[in-house]
């Protein structure tokens, strides 16, 4: 087996693995070998931000690249050294720059120079972090692992119309190791809808059944009214704040979705993460398993060990000389360690 080339089976999980086997094969400078792409999606293969995250991680890193289209199920990638710069990338459709983000993210910080991002998409999908997400939680536990990045949201981007915009700057640096056994005292809870294109109602009534949901009767509230080109879009964000680190939930607007279940839902994941006792939410552990990899250390409790952090830690082994413990914790939840292999 060459030793250079990963070879990895997508079939088993989404665009994660792919987006995390591309900013490893960037980092580590080994090709990658990639088949049966999202292959049990009901969109199998490469969609447009899939599609944009190979060719900017293919721009940044001075890739030869094989199977970069629409549509394709088997990538073959091979990276050179990842140079800082100004960079522009466009999804061109509601695809989550986000996601595109957080593939190129980890290589920028082992760049030659800083960077400069742009990329417009969706800001705020279904089924990927929302910027605020990256804003208010994740970026500052990456900032603690000594990350200097900057991000803005210039424009937001829901789907089906994108359109969103956002900019970052990277600093090259080390990271180091964080430990996220708990989050500490609760500080305060906040909830924001975000609403365009949508009657002013909607917001009345997702912020109405927040305020009477046990535990959120004194958040703050604030409905950010955004321009109507921005849209039609409706996100309802909860963010509860700790003292070591800031959760953040989010539910969409949608055609036949009454206001009420979408406040629900993020109500729901709100209760859950809250109920398990662990530190981290499910979402947040996908999200920090590769920086501690990249760190050579770190730990979390989390509630689940959910199918992302399972192909996470599949992806991050198959490329650096990292162990990922899983252990069930006595409460309701596991424990993640990452240490030296
Ligand atoms: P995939 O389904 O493989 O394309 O991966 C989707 C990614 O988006 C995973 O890293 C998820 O953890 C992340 N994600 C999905 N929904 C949310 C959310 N509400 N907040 C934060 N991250 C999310």
């Amino acid at each position: 087996m060459n030793k250079d080339l990963i070879e990895l089976d997508g079939a088993e999980g989404g665009g994660q693995i792919l987006r995390s086997a591309l900013s490893l094969s960037m980092i580590t400078g080994k090709a990658l070998r990639i088949v049966n792409i999202r292959g049990r999606r009901s969109r199998p293969g490469l969609l447009r931000q899939h599609l944009t995250a190979v060719r900017a991680a293919a721009e940044i890193s001075g890739a030869a690249v094989d199977g970069a289209e629409l549509g394709s199920r088997s990538l073959t990638f091979r990276p050179g050294a990842i140079h800082g710069g100004d960079y522009r990338f466009t999804i061109g459709s509601a695809g989550s720059a986000v996601l595109v983000l957080q593939t190129l993210l980890p290589a920028l910080l082992f760049a030659d120079a800083p960077s400069r991002l742009a990329i417009s998409g969706g800001t705020h999908n279904p089924l990927a972090p929302p910027a605020d997400f990256i804003e208010r939680s994740w970026l500052p536990l990456l900032r603690r692992m000594g990350a200097h990045v900057d991000f803005e949201l210039l424009r937001h981007g829901f789907m089906p119309a994108g359109g969103g915009e956002l900019a970052v700057r990277v600093q090259p640096g080390e990271l180091q190791p964080l430990h996220l056994m708990e989050v500490g005292p609760e500080r305060s809870r906040s909830a924001r809808v975000l609403l365009t294109g949508v009657p002013g109602h909607v917001a009345e009534r997702e912020m109405e059944r927040v305020r009477r949901h046990k535990g959120w009767s004194t958040a703050s509230t604030k409905v950010v009214r955004l321009p109507e080109d921005q849209g039609p879009g409706n996100a309802l964000l909860l963010d509860i704040e700790c003292e070591h680190l800031t959760l953040v939930f989010c539910a969409f607007g949608q055609p036949g979705i009454s206001a009420e279940r979408v406040a629900d839902q993020a109500l729901r994941q709100a209760d859950a993460w809250r109920g398990s006792g662990t530190a981290v939410d499910e979402h947040l552990a996908d999200q920090l398993l590769l920086p501690m990899a990249l760190a050579g250390g770190g730990s979390f409790t989390t509630p689940l060990l959910s199918d992302h952090l399972r192909c996470n830690r599949a992806v991050i082994e198959a490329f650096l000389p990292v162990r990922i413990h899983c252990q069930p914790t006595t409460a309701d939840g596991q424990h993640i360690a990452i240490t030296p292999a």
